[in-house]
């Protein structure tokens, strides 16, 4: 697996970020929309999150697009966790302690008018998928998106219908009852295709050995665990 950028140098803000308003898309994820405060990233990107003025923090995925004016990122809540609960009470007003962008987790500026993707998510792993989209129009993409049920397919119609693929185990309302695995032992990959993979460890990890045995180099696969 390879990386394709050096990380972006953290940057020094003027204002504090201050939350804006957050959309529920399940019980338990929501869309957090904070002030952007001029911080410049790259679609792909992570950033750190916790409240102002406390030590914890945790990685999240930037969810917006780089034209956008806010900042957004996709959370989970995790049940007995410490940051995605506190992101989740939060209010509007709220401040955030915000540094990065971080991570290599991004199209090469070459690949993206003339490059083939295969975008491979679990969960909340749509997120950075959700900003590359957003930010380039012009991408040729397919993305598998995983998760356990349909109501998981987080704002999908930010997708092209027939660039997205939704694996659901626990329900058949999607385009395979299954894991993401068992869609890609059955998809057949065109010559020249680059991976990217974001999620779980233990996805990254199965579904790089099942692109390996179909023939897929490591260059061509990029990946960020959440877990
Ligand atoms: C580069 C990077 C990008 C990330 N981007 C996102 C993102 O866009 N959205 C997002 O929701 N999370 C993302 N995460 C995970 C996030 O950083 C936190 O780990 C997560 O929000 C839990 O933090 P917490 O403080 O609530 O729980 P903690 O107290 O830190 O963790 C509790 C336990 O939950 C596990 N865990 C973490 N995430 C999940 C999950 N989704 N499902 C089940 N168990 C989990 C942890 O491994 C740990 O064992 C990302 C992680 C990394 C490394």
């Amino acid at each position: 697996m390879t990386s394709s950028f050096n990380n972006s140098k953290d940057q020094t803000f003027a204002h504090d970020f201050s939350v804006i308003s957050k959309r529920f898309l399940t019980a338990s994820t929501f869309v957090l929309r904070f002030t952007r405060n001029e911080l410049r990233f790259r679609a792909g990107q992570h950033i750190i999150v916790g409240l102002k003025g406390e030590m914890d923090q945790r990685e999240y995925s930037i969810y917006s697009s780089e034209n956008d004016e806010y900042l957004e990122i996709l959370v989970k809540e995790v049940k007995e966790g410490n940051i995605s609960v506190k992101l989740k009470e939060s209010r509007p007003g709220d401040l955030l302690q915000v540094n990065g962008p971080f991570g290599s987790f991004c199209l090469q500026p070459s690949d993206i008018r003339s490059g083939k993707f295969v975008f491979v998510a679990t969960g909340t792993g749509i997120s950075p998928f959700h900003s590359i989209v957003k930010s380039y129009h012009e991408t040729d993409y397919m993305l598998i998106h995983g998760v356990r049920t349909s109501e998981e397919a987080y704002e999908s119609d930010s997708f092209d219908k027939y660039r997205y693929i939704l694996c659901t185990t626990q329900d058949r309302n999607s385009d395979h009852h299954g894991r993401v695995t068992t869609f890609l032992q059955k998809y057949s990959i065109a010559p020249g295709t680059m991976f990217m993979l974001c999620g779980n460890g233990g996805m990254i990890y199965e579904v790089y050995h099942i692109l390996r045995e179909k023939g897929v180099q490591p260059q061509d696969i990029i990946s960020e665990r959440y877990f």
